[in-house]
């Protein structure tokens, strides 16, 4: 049986950032250090699996299973509901401000 409840869980998703909202608290940085980072503009962005920061705004990248709920916990307390997860498959958002 699956035991991991709540969206998105067992499928692959992904997350990306909306920089135009971004606060640059760096909340999410605390939460997942391993998929956020502050850039030198003091704006969150995502990481590669290889770690490398993706500098374009809206840039995608894979969230890894064991991360899923400190990626998800980010994109619930962002205080600039600019955190989106959605599904690889269909890209219905599954965490974050469309999320339903
Ligand atoms: S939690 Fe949201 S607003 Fe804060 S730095 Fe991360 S993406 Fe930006």
């Amino acid at each position: 049986m699956q035991e991991e409840a709540g969206p998105g869980a067992g499928e692959a998703l992904e997350v990306w950032i909306d920089q135009d909202l971004c606060t640059g608290d760096g909340i999410c940085v605390q939460y997942a250090p391993e998929v956020f980072e502050l850039d030198i503009d003091g704006l969150a962005y995502v990481k590669s699996a290889d770690d490398e920061l993706l500098q374009q705004p809206g840039a995608t990248t894979p969230v890894p299973l064991p991360l899923l709920r400190d990626v998800a916990d980010s994109a619930k307390e962002c205080p600039g509901d600019c955190i989106h997860v959605r599904r690889v498959a269909d890209r219905v958002e599954v965490y974050g401000p469309e999320a339903s």
